[in-house]
């Protein structure tokens, strides 16, 4: 059985085949242009493999109700053309085969939950902190899903108070991800992150934000691991930083070894890596053939 996979996302689309364990036979990487540009391509490497079922995870906010007559459409995005793209549809048109359709987010929580970080538990969270921050999570074996998808990067936090940037959250402004997402980081610091290493403040903030989300991530979901991905957390001195935020955030009340002791095991860098998303995508293709087969 062949898999395939997308992971679609507002900069580029990863198209793979492969593997239920995980391996991958061939990738590609599609620039996300026009729905119409970026699609062909997509469509000609498909073609080319021809999967026995496809598995998306994709950037949003999209619908991911299979009862919703909207279902697999990418919905209020600012990205031009896609606002109200019938992605899933779109590829059903073309592909006649089971299809699994998730936010980029709980595609990587359940890559790292089969194959990674938290292989083998039945409740992970998968956050990333990169252009936008967000987070998909695994409970009881099962995606996160409720109305729509969580968007867990908008969560309020409690400002630093010596920090006065005002947020970038064409939304809410300071919200986490206005505060705390790479485009943040840069507007506040006049640089990239990745140029800013060295500069000891910047990261004791981002970890001090990042903290108080992943604290109250905790405390509503009780995740059994919790996975940091994302361009931001290639930043590696973030993961102490944030593991003794929430430490003194949490104070002692969720009293587990888990947090109290061990926490640079329970706040982790994924552990498929940068591949998280697309290997999740396939878990996807898999579990939409599985289903349509039982
Ligand atoms: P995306 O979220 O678009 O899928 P990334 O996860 O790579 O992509 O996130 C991109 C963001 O992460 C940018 O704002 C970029 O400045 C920031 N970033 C990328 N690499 C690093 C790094 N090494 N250190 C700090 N920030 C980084
Ligand atoms: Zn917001």
């Amino acid at each position: 059985m062949l898999l395939g996979a997308i992971e679609a996302g507002g900069t580029k689309f990863v198209c793979a085949v492969g593997h239920e364990n995980g391996t991958i036979v061939e990738r590609t990487v599609i620039p996300t242009d026009l729905p119409e540009v970026t699609m062909r391509e997509v469509i000609g490497f498909f073609q080319k493999h021809q999967p026995d079922a496809i598995g998306i995870g994709t950037f949003g906010p999209a619908d991911v109700n299979p009862k919703s007559p909207t279902f697999g459409m990418i919905t209020s995005t600012p990205k031009q053309g896609w606002r109200d793209y019938p992605l899933l549809s779109e590829l059903e048109k073309v592909f006649p085969v089971p299809m699994g359709f998730d936010t980029d987010v709980n595609a990587a929580a359940l890559g790292e939950a089969k194959l990674g970080a938290a292989k083998g538990l039945d409740s992970c969270l998968y956050i990333t902190v990169g252009t936008g921050i967000g987070a998909g999570a695994l409970v009881g074996g099962k995606l996160l899903q409720g109305l729509s998808h969580p968007e867990m990067g908008h969560i309020m936090v409690r400002r630093h108070p010596n920090d006065s940037y005002e947020g970038k959250c064409p939304y809410h402004k300071d919200c986490l991800e206005g505060l705390a997402a790479g485009p943040a980081i840069e507007e506040r610091w006049g640089m990239k992150g990745d140029k800013l290493q060295e500069a000891e403040e910047v990261w004791e903030l981002e970890g001090y934000y990042l903290a108080q989300a992943i604290a109250h991530y905790i405390l509503v979901l009780s995740p059994k691991k919790i996975i940091l991905g994302g361009g931001v957390m290639k930043q590696e001195q973030l993961y102490p930083i944030i593991a003794r935020n929430v430490q003194e955030i949490l104070n002692g009340y969720v009293s587990l070894p888990e947090i109290m002791d061990r926490i640079d095991e329970y706040l982790v860098s994924p552990g498929l890596g940068d591949n998280a998303g697309i290997t999740g995508s396939l878990m996807l293709a898999y579990e939409a053939y599985t289903e349509q087969n039982r």
